[in-house]
């Protein structure tokens, strides 16, 4: 029997006149490179969407991109283009910018295919507008109730000695769970010291599809890694793939669950993924990763959360190495009751060596994140903007 989605319909507030949208290309800098299977970054290119209204206010949001094709198919520039080319002007001549509801504005920009991250960054816009408007947090909006959020670390480094290192400072900082980025070759060793030295931390391994199903050495690498009692193993196989990780999990008896992150880009993925999962028997050892970016904003996220909830899925929120304002929402996000395990909110020490939020998310000491009552949580420093600015655009709406 096919899973019933959950209600899309968004809820309708006070119409926003908008007066302009400016787009900032920013170019942050990581503190320290993060390594996965698909290279190693140590700057962003990222985009921040700025929404204003005829009244003044402002709504900011991320289009939290890389600044290549390597995590799929978007990169930065694309995105960038995507939304001078189609997404602002449709907002300008079909909508005239004026946005009488989510549901309107999301419409308008469905026409056009794909391009999450773009599609992000406006409704990140929005949502932060709405709060401002009716004076609701944004975990508020997005159905959140938990007031504090677990917090994870993901682990992207060069080799056993350089993860070890970032492991102990992490676990001294209080996280309590990592996140160890693997291919195929480095996964089992650097696992297996990790478990030995710490018997109860929460472990977990992403591999952002670097593994064949049909290799045996990679078939066998991955079936190995049950025995170190993981939470989860994060997307082996392709970013399109659902079939053969569930069928490979199911076959093998893997016990470890099998999370989904590129292969979810939508509410409809998430419960295609769910049926194939039941569909071999193994309903309960899928998890679902939620990426704002990756699935168009963090309404189709609350919708997959909420399909999660219904369904009884653990899922919890990745991140895309966002700024502060991007991380703040993703830990409102994360105060939805579908997220019951611990997301990639932060780092030991700030990831960028300078940010636009102030403040930055931080942890508290037993291991959990505050989420903010009110509004973003941060303000957005502005002077930090004009400094990682390498291109601004900007459109008048009216
Ligand atoms: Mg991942």
């Amino acid at each position: 029997m096919s899973i019933l989605l959950p209600s899309t319909q968004g809820p309708v507030h006070e119409v926003f006149e908008l007066d302009r949208i400016t787009l900032f290309h920013l170019r942050p800098r990581l503190q320290f490179p993060f390594k996965t299977s698909f290279g190693v970054q140590r700057e962003r290119d990222t985009i921040l969407v700025v929404m204003h209204t005829r009244d003044g206010m402002v709504g900011v949001g991320e289009a939290p991109t890389l600044s290549q094709p390597i995590f799929d198919e978007y990169y930065m520039l694309g995105e960038y283009d995507a939304l001078q080319r189609f997404f602002l002007p449709v907002i300008r001549d079909q909508l005239g910018g004026r946005i009488v509801s989510f549901d309107a504005m999301w419409k308008t920009l469905q026409v056009f295919k794909g391009h999450s991250f773009a599609k992000c960054g406006l409704d990140a816009a929005y949502w932060h507008l709405v709060s401002q408007q009716t004076g609701q947090s944004l975990a508020a909006l997005w159905g959140g109730q938990q007031g504090r959020v677990p917090a994870g670390f993901s682990i992207g480094g060069h080799d056993l000695t350089d993860v070890l290192e970032r492991a102990e400072k992490a676990v001294e900082a209080g996280f309590m769970r990592l996140k160890i980025k693997v291919w195929p070759g480095f996964e089992k060793q650097v696992m297996a010291a990790l478990r030995e030295r710490y018997p109860a931390v929460m472990l977990q391994v992403d591999a952002n599809c670097a593994y064949d199903p049909f290799d045996p050495h990679h078939r066998a690498a991955l079936l190995a890694l049950d025995m170190f009692d993981l939470l989860l193993i994060e997307q082996p196989f392709a970013r399109n793939d659902l079939f053969d990780h569930a069928r490979f999990q199911a076959e093998n008896d893997l016990r470890t669950p099998i999370t989904l992150d590129e292969s979810i880009r939508s509410l409809d993925d998430a419960r295609r993924a769910i049926e194939i999962w039941r569909h071999f028997g193994i309903g309960d050892r899928l998890i679902i990763n939620i990426k704002p970016g990756r699935v168009g904003g963090y309404w189709e996220s609350r919708l997959i959360a909420d399909l999660c909830a219904q369904e009884s899925i653990a899922c919890w929120i990745g991140g895309m190495l966002e700024l502060g304002p991007g991380k703040w929402m993703n830990i409102a996000l994360a105060s939805h009751p579908a997220c019951t395990l611990p997301g990639d909110h932060l780092q030991p020490q700030p990831y960028y060596e300078q940010d636009i939020a102030d403040p930055v998310p931080t942890l508290v000491q037993d291991g959990m994140i505050p989420v903010p009552s009110a509004g973003l949580g941060c303000i957005v420093d502005w002077g930090s903007v004009e400094r990682l600015t390498i291109h601004r655009y900007d459109v008048a709406m009216g």
